[in-house]
């Protein structure tokens, strides 16, 4: 393979593959403040095919804490001033950007890659990212800051999913989202979070951890967490235990995967009281408080947003909403034609989960 000279330097250091870092691809979803220091820290090396996920725009309080933006960038889609910027920095390199949210990709869309890097600020996608690097058995980097202190996580799935990111989350975690859930999980619940201040402090500091554990992740055979403490240096190497009572993995340790074609054809055939789960919260109806009309939807929630759903006959604002993630066979009937991400159920003949992808 031709190297050209630019990187030549780095071919001088004994634990680093130049070849390698080109022939990685790689997810890092949140262009943010650690999204741009790693998103400049993995084109200079020279990974070769990255591709970023995002659904802001550049606001000026950004400009504290992201090298990629500038003031003429403001109001522009971060993904796409990144992708612009970054290939100036490194012509060799791919660079591919996607406007929106990681719900609105197909599942398949993540098989291509060796990496997934979480750099966002919400549990909902972390958790989401984490599971699709999972089933696809992709490494996952997640991580996390405030303006003290700093945590990555790295989950080696592509080795081993003996334990997972789930295994030690605290449980308000799933309270809170559950709270937002029943809310509806329509947009605005979705997106309408308490920002926490951070600074370029942090940020870079995280990246730079991220960059290095990627790296050198061909070493690591278990998950670890790394916290620091920026003002007192106090620095953890945690390693974390299994939680066999894990949300997620104490059901995922075994399963089999079967397509949407196959769950439809037997779905006559699997044990009446079975219950079917999606990754994603369906709006199934609406009812109006003031005149008490009723809209059956049965779609994704995330297409909605609150002022989609006011009364359709009187307009009034104030609603009853009905959104779930659990079906009776009869009613997954009702999901086929719909782009959710996977169903699961478990198989009480065969005796294990059953994973079912929406390619
Ligand atoms: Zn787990
Ligand atoms: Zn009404």
């Amino acid at each position: 393979m031709f190297i050209s000279e630019k990187y030549l330097r780095h071919q001088q250091i004994h634990w680093l593959s130049q070849e390698e870092l080109f022939k990685s691809k790689v997810l890092i979803v949140g262009v943010g403040a650690i999204g741009n220091e790693l998103l400049k820290n993995l084109a200079l090396l020279g990974v070769g095919y990255i591709c970023i996920v995002d659904f802001d725009v550049i606001q000026i309080h950004n400009l504290t804490r992201s090298v990629l933006f500038t003031n003429e960038d403001i109001n522009q889609k971060k993904v796409e001033v990144a992708k612009e910027k970054i290939k100036k920095i490194n012509p060799d390199i791919c660079v591919e950007s996607y406007f929106g949210d990681i719900y609105d990709l197909p599942y398949s869309f993540f098989k291509k890659f060796d990496c997934i890097f979480s750099t966002v600020d919400n549990y909902e996608t972390r958790i989401r990212l984490h599971q699709l690097s999972f089933f696809n058995q992709i490494d996952f980097f997640n991580s996390g800051i405030d303006s003290q202190f700093v945590s990555i996580d790295f989950y080696p799935y592509s080795k081993n999913r003996l334990l997972c990111f789930e295994c030690n989350l605290d449980p308000k975690i799933y309270h809170n989202i559950q709270k937002r859930y029943s809310c509806g999980w329509i947009q605005k619940y979705a997106y309408e979070q308490k920002k926490i201040p951070t600074t370029i402090l942090t940020a870079s500091l995280s990246a730079s951890i991220l960059t290095s554990v990627f790296v050198h992740k061909k070493r690591y055979e278990e998950p670890f967490r790394i916290f620091i403490d920026t003002i007192s240096w106090n620095f953890t190497n945690l390693q974390f235990l299994k939680n066999s009572n894990c949300y997620f993995c104490s059901q995922w340790q075994n399963y089999k995967e079967i397509s949407k074609d196959e769950l439809y054809n037997k779905i006559k055939e699997l044990r009446e009281d079975t219950t079917i789960f999606c990754n994603e919260p369906i709006l199934i109806s609406t009812q109006c408080l003031r005149c008490g009309f009723f809209y059956e939807y049965w779609q994704l929630s995330r297409n909605f947003t609150e002022k989609d759903l006011n009364c359709k006959e009187c307009h009034f604002d104030k609603i009853k909403i009905l959104v779930k993630d659990s079906f009776s066979l009869g009613e997954t009937l009702r999901l086929k034609s719909l782009q959710w991400k996977f169903l699961y159920y478990f198989d009480q003949k065969e005796n294990s989960m059953v994973l079912v992808p929406n390619d």
